[in-house]
């Protein structure tokens, strides 16, 4: 693109290079669009540089069936939409689709989740495919599992990928699909003759006829003047890895994993403490503990590494995506789960946004449900 001139031009613009921007960037540019994608510098909140790596199904959409299918949905499409980026990029993903768990420490929380997932599939007309392994079933599964283990949800959807792998690959993909990429903070997104026109630092100005918020956390700043509530906040989760050991766990669950070149993931804390990414002693030391529990091996494991990350977490902790109604044309796209909904941001968002709702609603979707008018002003 050439900075120098004053307006640029695209049909669509995406503000955000995290994993939900190069997502959407991906499709839409997979369908001929013309699109460019800001992103701010390095330095920004990024969660998609810090996230556990889950493509999971349990425990999503509990009090949200919509939510359920969407996710189910994505994780469908998983297979398909990673082999894709390996043939485009070359670079594996390294997914694996076998079935995770939920671990328990003792018999009352696992029953009482069989129990939520028994309401769940009964919502989603007996199709939930779970099962309830009390210990002997799972130290069969997982024979590294600790004795204070009382047993597991196993979800057979549910699969892990190697996220940074995946955040290079997705990166890599849109520059293949012709995006135009411009490393600047959009400043302003205003509303003009025929579309908007984006300001940005040092970038002079560029206008489109549709514009994708989907900046995590900067959303907000740029959504409410064009009329969007935009009620996220920043969620803090502490996230722990190994040194690279053989092969030790079978199935990744939603606390522990290991990575497809060795190390065992450990995480993620939930934390309410604002713009702060910062790690602390006292977390890491309950995560550490946790883990030993779960499988005792890994206390004389040696922790390489350790981080902090923001969450982009809704009121409610679903995805929002909405339309303005001040200023059709101006989207926004958020969710906690940008990894788990990589694969529907790329193959099923993109229709909606060019105008057509069939695609979502042959999934037996909802998809109005996600927008923000569920929530009260406030
Ligand atoms: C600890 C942790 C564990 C997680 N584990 C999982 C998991 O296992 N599975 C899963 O599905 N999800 C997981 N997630 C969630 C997942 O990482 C996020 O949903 C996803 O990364 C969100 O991507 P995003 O693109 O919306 O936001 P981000 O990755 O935060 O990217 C936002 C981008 O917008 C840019 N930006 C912001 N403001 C501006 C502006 N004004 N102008 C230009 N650019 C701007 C930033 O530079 C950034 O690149 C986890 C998250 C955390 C923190």
């Amino acid at each position: 693109m050439d900075l120098s001139s004053n307006v640029s031009e695209s049909e669509f613009v995406v503000v955000g290079g995290g994993v939900v921007g190069n997502c959407i960037a991906m499709g839409l540019a997979a369908k001929g669009k013309s699109v460019a994608l800001f992103d701010e510098a390095d330095n920004a909140f990024r969660a998609s540089r810090g996230n556990f790596g889950l493509v999971w199904v349990q425990g999503k959409g509990a009090a949200m069936p919509t939510y359920a299918r969407w996710t189910r949905a994505s994780a469908h499409l998983w297979k398909d939409f990673a082999d894709e980026l390996t043939q485009s990029t070359g670079i594996s993903v390294s997914l694996t689709q076998r079935g995770g768990y939920s671990i328990f420490l003792d018999e009352a929380s696992l029953h009482q989740r069989a129990g939520v997932y028994e309401q769940l599939k009964n919502a989603l007309g007996g199709d939930y495919p779970f099962e309830v392994l009390g210990h002997n079933a799972i130290k069969k599964e997982e024979p590294q599992i600790g004795s204070q283990v009382a047993g597991a949800i196993l979800h057979h959807e549910d699969g892990h990928i190697n996220p940074l792998n995946f955040y290079r690959a997705i990166t890599n993909a849109t520059g293949r699909l012709g995006v135009t990429k411009i490393t600047r903070r959009v400043s302003k997104v205003a509303p003009a003759a025929n579309g908007f026109i984006i300001h940005s630092d040092n970038a002079g100005s560029h206008h489109c006829s549709k514009v994708i918020l989907a900046c995590g956390l900067g959303t907000a700043e740029l959504g409410r003047p064009l009329g969007f509530k935009v009620p996220v906040r920043p969620q803090r989760g502490q996230v722990l890895i190994t040194e690279k050991l053989p092969p030790l766990i079978n199935r990744p669950s939603d606390e522990i994993r290991q990575v497809n070149e060795g190390g065992i993931q450990i995480g993620a804390s939930a934390e309410e403490v604002g713009f702060d990414d910062s790690e602390t002693i006292e977390t890491t030391a309950q995560l550490a503990a946790n883990a030993i529990r779960q499988y005792p091996f890994l206390e004389k494991a040696q922790l390489v590494r350790s981080w902090g990350a923001l969450r982009i977490m809704s009121q409610d902790g679903f995805p929002i995506y909405q339309q303005s109604t001040l200023y059709p044309g101006a989207y926004y796209a958020t969710c906690h789960s940008g990894i788990t909904l990589a694969a529907a941001h790329a193959r099923l968002l993109p229709d909606w946004l060019c105008g057509d709702n069939s695609t979502i609603a042959k999934q037996g979707i909802a998809f109005s449900e996600f927008s923000e008018g569920r929530f009260n002003d406030s």
